[in-house]
This record gives structure tokens, sequence and C-alpha cells, in this order.
């Protein structure tokens, strides 16, 4: 009988980061909504970040991502079907979800909703963030409803339902639903005034004027939703139209799914290509105002797209300081080696600033009856949306760089760095790529009030709350409102040209203010020293001497 050669023992490998609370380890997300949301008990929020770091849920997350969903166009017998088969891990996700109430639940809610929403977002991502796409556009096109009242009668009870029910129905049959959003042809994103798709009018219905929509959309996720906002081309201009995917008289919708994208992640998220063939679509709000409506959702989405980056940050940040804490080389713990603290120490300092930033837009959003957050709302959604993002992919970059070379393997999924990776570009590119969002703060900027009612005087109200702490920040600050107050008044290529430097350096003076009133002063004194003074933004591990690196990687670590 032949023996069993042991060729090495397994040592000196970090064990999966499993089992943790990923509300009770966060103290940036502890603090930021300590300070938003003063009164507010937190017991359900621990209770949320036990189980959603819990071994089940992360276990849902792997498997939706790593089972892809399958487009069933027709049965066997070629009937038209346009089904989208998901794992049950899926479902199991969504389900959580929308039990939580992170879709439209938060508009049958009174104040704080949208902050306790927001954090509750960011922890999810921590899961399998695509799934929480249909989430994000449910939340997003309920208030734009409203427009059309005997449509949001119908559907407002069910799009703020916790209950899931993926039954393909017509909403009259079902307990809960979900809403998607189509803009995107194949001829314009961005600009969507070049959309192609037309709406001619049919009749008019208790459910106001139907039209008839022919023509596709080139990028339509979540196509198993119960119904869209699509945009098509009526006689009065670019409308908006909600398209159900069943008809009230129980038929399905002429919606047919060609095929699904293939995609670098999102992986557990059908994104489809769909034809409508004389779908049935109704009018919400006047023709020719689709543009503006539109605008109106994507400021919710681009909230999401901040919100979940910072959790992809937060969780990749987690990954980066479980593993050099237990990982060993050249007889240290990799965390306690000088260069790799400064890495750790610089990537906390960025997870936290997103944290801050994009818990500062949900604030906005929950208040609106406040104008001076309405101004800020509209001046943070684009900041927020360009900045959070663009750091996103480059955190996750280095995160996974200190995992080494395992943090670049899948291992079926169960590589949640490298499915981190995968996932950041995504939240820059959809709902306003970084371009689209740097135009949109110099479009912000222009529309000047006759009073102090203006997203300039708001800035400088809301930088003032930090002023005497640092005089680095007091300095940037100043600079900064000197070139807000310029490109308020001027537009033209030169300031198009500079937009994204205007755009970053908003967010950074907005984050080091925050950092200032729910931070440690470890954080805060290294992120002025190392963004606002110097060269400024560099590549993460070049903090400069003399801070308090020990406290920051203390404040930041999971557990
Ligand atoms: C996985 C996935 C799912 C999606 N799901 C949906 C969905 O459900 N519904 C939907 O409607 N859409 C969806 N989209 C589409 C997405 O919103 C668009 O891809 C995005 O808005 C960009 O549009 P585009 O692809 O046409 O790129 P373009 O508009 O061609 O833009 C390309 C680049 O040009 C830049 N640019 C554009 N105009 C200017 C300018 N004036 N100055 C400088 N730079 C400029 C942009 O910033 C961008 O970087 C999805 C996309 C992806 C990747």
């Amino acid at each position: 009988m032949a023996t069993m050669l042991t060729t090495h023992d397994v040592t000196n490998q970090a064990s999966p980061l499993a089992g943790h609370n990923v509300y009770a380890g966060d103290r940036a997300l502890r603090d930021a909504l300590a300070f938003h949301l003063p009164d507010a008990a937190d017991a359900h929020r621990h209770a949320l970040g036990a189980s959603l770091g819990g071994a089940d849920m992360q276990e849902h997350a792997r498997l939706a991502n790593l089972h892809k969903p399958h487009l069933h166009t027709h049965d066997r017998f070629g009937h038209r079907i346009d089904e989208v088969e998901f794992h049950p891990s899926y479902h199991a996700l969504i389900g959580a979800a929308m039990q939580a109430g992170l879709h439209a639940t938060p508009w049958a809610q009174g104040p704080g909703a949208h902050l306790e929403r927001a954090a509750a977002f960011l922890m999810f991502t921590q899961l399998e963030p695509s799934v929480l796409c249909p989430i994000s556009m449910s939340y997003a096109v309920t208030p734009a409803l409203r427009a059309n009242a005997p449509l949001f009668d119908t559907w407002f009870g069910k799009l703020s339902s916790t209950r899931y029910d993926p039954r393909p129905l017509p909403v009259q049959a079902k307990h809960g639903v979900t809403m998607g959003m189509g803009m995107t042809e194949k001829q314009g994103g961005s600009d969507v005034r070049a959309n192609t798709s037309t709406a001619r009018f049919e009749e008019d219905t208790p459910w106001g004027q139907r039209y008839s929509i022919v023509g596709h959309k080139w990028f339509f996720s979540a196509p198993m939703c119960d119904a869209f906002l699509v945009l098509a081309q009526a006689p009065g201009g670019l409308s908006c139209f909600h398209l159900p995917r069943w008809l009230p008289d129980g038929t399905r919708n002429a919606v047919h799914l060609q095929r699904l994208k293939d995609k670098l992640g999102n992986h557990a998220n059908a994104s489809s290509e769909v034809e409508f063939a004389g779908a049935q679509a109704w009018l919400v709000g006047e023709e020719g105002r689709g543009v503006q409506q539109i605008l109106e959702m994507g400021t919710l989405t681009r909230l999401d797209c901040a919100l979940g980056t910072a959790g992809l940050m937060r969780q990749a940040t987690s990954l980066a300081l479980h593993h050099t804490t237990q990982r060993r080389a050249f007889g240290k713990a990799l965390i306690e080696q000088p260069l790799m603290k400064n890495v750790l120490a610089d990537l906390c300092l960025e997870s936290e600033a997103a944290t801050a930033l994009a818990l500062r837009l949900a604030r906005a959003v929950d208040r609106q009856n406040d104008p001076f957050e309405q101004l800020m709302r509209r001046l943070l959604t684009p900041v927020a949306k360009f900045w959070v993002c663009k750091r996103g992919s480059a955190l996750a970059q280095e995160a996974m760089e200190c995992l080494g070379g395992n943090g670049y393997v899948e291992e079926h999924g169960a590589g949640t760095m490298a499915r981190i990776y995968r996932e950041m570009p995504l939240n820059s590119i959809w709902e306003g790529a970084g371009n689209i969002m740097a135009l949109d703060l110099l479009r912000a900027l222009r529309k000047r009030g006759k009073s102090d009612a203006d997203v300039v005087h708001a800035l400088a109200t809301e930088l003032a709350t930090a002023r005497g702490a640092n005089a680095v920040l007091d300095g940037f600050s100043e600079r900064v409102m000197a070139r807000v107050a310029e490109a308020a008044d001027v537009s033209g290529p030169e300031e198009e040209l500079g937009a994204r430097r205007l755009a970053q350096d908003v967010a950074l003076a907005v984050q080091a203010s925050l950092l200032r009133r729910h931070a440690s002063d470890a954080v805060f004194d290294a992120f002025c020293a190392s963004r606002l003074a110097g060269q400024g933004v560099q590549v993460f591990g070049t903090l400069p001497a003399g801070l308090k690196l020990d406290a920051i990687l203390q404040r930041a670590m999971p557990h």
C-alpha cells in the first residue's frame, strides 16, 4: 500500500473575513449616522450588520455572482416568453433587500427614512451589489410616478411593500413590485435627446393617455421588473412613459428581450437589450418633459452610485485590513510593516471620506423641505457621483494588491476582492459617466439665484462649518470658493476643460469639512495633510510622515 507523501503544511494563509458585523465594525458609518441622526436608536442597524456579514448571506452573494442569469426568449413550442431565470440566491438577496425597505419604502415613511435607507444600502452593497440595481431603480422612479395620479395610486402601495414577489403577473395580482428604467439607445446614452424610439397616442384610459411604443433600448437592466419608465419621442418631444411588462388584461406587453449583455462584472444582474414592438405605455407628466423627468430620477440613482461605491470601498478596505493583520512577511505581520501601514491607513482615509460624502448627500435627499439642503443636493449629486466613483476603482486595485496574489484569484466566487474590482468601474459609468457629472456641476453652479439662495452660497455655508480647524483646509476652501465663483459666472470650453479638477476639489473640501465634524482628529488631520496640502491626491501609500497611522487603522478595523 502506497503511503501518501506529505508535501508541506499550509501556514501563514489568512482566514476568510466572515461572521463579522458590517455595521458594528464600521466606525465611519456609525459616526456619520450619529451626526446626521443624533436621536435615532441603532439596534436595528446592528442586527442588519450582523446578518449581512454572516456566512449565510455571504454565501448567497458568492452563488448569485457565480451563477449568471439565463434568458429564455421562447418556450419550446416557439411562443415568446421573454423570461430571465435567476439562481435562488439572487432571489434570496433581492428578497432581503426589499424586506429591509431599500426600494421605494422610504417614500412612504417620515423624516430620517432616506438616511436609514442609505446606511442599509451601503451595508447591503457588501453582499452582491448588482442585485441592488432594480432596488435602486425602484427607489428612483417612484417620486416621478406622481406625475400620473391614477398610475401612482395603483402602483405606489406595491412599490413600497416590503414583500418580494417575483411571479410574472399583472400588478393587480402581485404583493410587491419593482421597476426599471429604459433610456439608453444604441446611438445615444448620455445624450438621450438622440433617442429614436417613437410613441404614438392611442386612447384615453383609466391610467391616463395610452401610447404605442416602437423602438429599442441598448441597455435595459433588470428586465424582470414589473414595469419601466422609458423615454420615447412623442409628437410633443422626448417624453416619459410607464411601460408595464404585463398589461391590465393579463396579457404580456410587447417587450422583446433580444439578449443579455456579457459584462465584466455585475454578474447577478441581468442587463438586456430590448425591442418594443408596439408596446403599450402610459404617459407620465407632459409630452416633451422627458429629459427633465429622467434627470430627477438620475439624482436618486446617482446617490446610490455614491453609496454603493462607498460600501464597496469599505468592504475592500476591511478585507485588506483583515488579511494584512494575519499574513506575515519578513518577520512581521504585514500591517506592522511601515510602508504597508502607510498604504492601509491611506485606504482607510479614502473609505471614510467616501462614506462621509455619500451620507451627506443622503441627508440632503432626506430633508426635502429644507431649501438649503435642496441646494446641497443639487451641488453634491454630481460631485459625490463623480469623485467617490472615481476613487472606488483606484482603491479596489490597491486593496487587492494588499492581498498579494490571493487578491487576484476568483476561486469560484470566493475571491471577494476580485469581485469588488470587477464591479467598481460600473458605478462610474452608468447613470452619467465622469465627464457628464463634472459638466453637470458647472450647470448647477451657473443656476444663480437673485439672493443668497444659490449653490455657490450653499457651498460657502457648508465649508464655513469647519473654518478655523485646520489652516491647510482654510486655504484650500478659500481657493476652491474663488474658482467656484468664477465657474459660476463664465461658460465656455476653457471652463469645461477644468470641470473634473473643480469637481475633485469641491469634493475634497466638502469631505474634509465632514471629517472635521464626525471623524477622529487623526483621520481629519491626515486627510488634510495628504489630499489638500503639497501635491494633493496621489497614489495610495504616500501619506507624509508624522501622522497617527495606528489610530487610523484601529478605527477602521472590521470586527
Ligand atoms: C451594466 C450596465 C447596465 C446598464 N443599465 C441601464 C439601464 O437599465 N437603463 C438605461 O437606460 N441605461 C443603462 N445603462 C447605460 C448607461 O447608463 C450608459 O452606458 C451611460 O449613461 C453612458 O452612455 P453611453 O454608453 O451611450 O456612452 P456615451 O454617451 O457615448 O459616452 C461615452 C463617454 O463620453 C463621455 N461624454 C459624453 N458626452 C460628453 C461631453 N459633452 N463632453 C465630454 N465627455 C462626454 C461620457 O462621459 C463617457 O465617458 C447600463 C450600462 C451598463 C454598463
